[in-house]
C-alpha cells in the first residue's frame, strides 16, 4: 500500500520497520494496551503510506479513536527506529500537489478511455468480436450472443448519466459540495452523494489514494466553510 506512496528512497526502510515491527509491538511499553498485536501490524503500512484516521478506521472496522490511537502509537515506534522515515511520512501529510496533479489526470484519462471504448472482449466468452449498442456501454456479443456491460467490475453499471461523470470528477477535484454539484450539473443531491462515494471507491481502488484522500479533506474544509458562511 505504501508503495505507491512513499518515495522509493523509503521503501527499503519502510520494510525494515515492518520486519521489526511484531516484535516492537510484543515488546514496546507503547503496545502494552493495543491488543491484539497483528492489528498494529497490519495498520503499519497504512500509516506509513500516511493515510487518515478516518480510511483506517473504516479499513478495519474500528471506532475513530481506536484508529487514531495505533495510528500514533506506530508513528512513535517510528520516531525511535526510523525517525528519517517518519519524516518521509510527514512531508506526505503536506500533500504533494504535483503527484495529486498527475492522479487526477491519469485517473481522468482512465475514465474516460473506459467511457469512449468500441473494442471490448466479451465478459463471457473472450470473443473480440462484440459491438457497443446504446450510450449506457452495453456489449452484445457476436459470438455466444451475451450482452455485458465492461462497467460492472467496477460496479459503475449502478450509476446513471455516464455523460455527467467526467464534469462531476472535475467538481469532487475541487472539493464542491453536493449542493453545487447539484445546481451545475442538474444532479440531485442523494445521487451527488452516491457517485462521490462510488468514485471516491474506485479511485482508492485503482491505486489513486492519494488523490482519493485529497478530494476527502477538500470537501471537508468546503463543508466546513459554507456552515460557517451559513
Ligand atoms: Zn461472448
Amino acid at each position: 500500500m505504501y508503495h505507491a506512496i512513499l518515495p522509493n528512497q523509503y521503501h527499503h526502510a519502510a520494510q525494515r520497520f515492518l520486519q521489526q515491527l511484531p516484535e516492537l509491538a510484543t515488546t514496546s511499553p507503547l503496545c502494552r494496551r493495543l491488543k491484539p498485536v497483528s492489528l498494529l501490524i497490519d495498520i503499519a503500512p497504512f500509516t506509513l503510506a500516511a493515510q487518515p484516521h478516518s480510511f483506517i478506521a473504516a479499513q478495519f472496522d474500528l471506532s475513530p479513536r481506536a484508529a487514531r490511537r495505533r495510528d500514533n502509537v506506530i508513528r512513535q515506534l517510528l520516531v525511535l527506529h526510523e525517525p528519517d522515515l517518519y519524516q518521509a511520512v510527514l512531508n506526505l501529510e503536506q500533500a504533494t500537489p504535483d503527484e495529486v496533479t498527475r492522479q487526477a489526470f491519469a485517473f481522468k484519462s482512465w475514465l474516460s478511455e473506459l467511457l469512449s471504448t468500441s473494442v471490448m472482449p466479451c465478459a463471457y466468452c473472450a470473443s473480440l468480436n462484440t459491438v457497443r449498442i446504446g450510450q449506457r456501454l452495453n456489449f452484445r456479443c457476436k459470438a455466444c450472443r451475451r450482452t455485458f456491460n465492461p462497467l460492472k467490475i467496477y460496479q459503475l453499471d449502478k450509476l446513471s448519466h455516464c455523460e455527467l461523470w467526467l464534469p462531476f470528477i472535475d467538481m469532487l477535484l475541487q472539493g464542491e459540495t453536493c449542493k453545487t454539484v447539484n445546481r451545475q450539473l442538474g444532479i440531485n443531491t442523494a445521487t451527488a452523494a452516491k457517485w462521490q462515494r462510488y468514485f471516491l471507491w474506485i479511485m482508492s481502488q485503482q491505486g489513486f489514494t492519494l488523490l482519493a484522500n485529497h478530494c476527502r479533506t477538500l470537501r471537508r474544509r468546503h463543508y466546513r466553510q459554507t456552515r460557517v458562511n451559513g
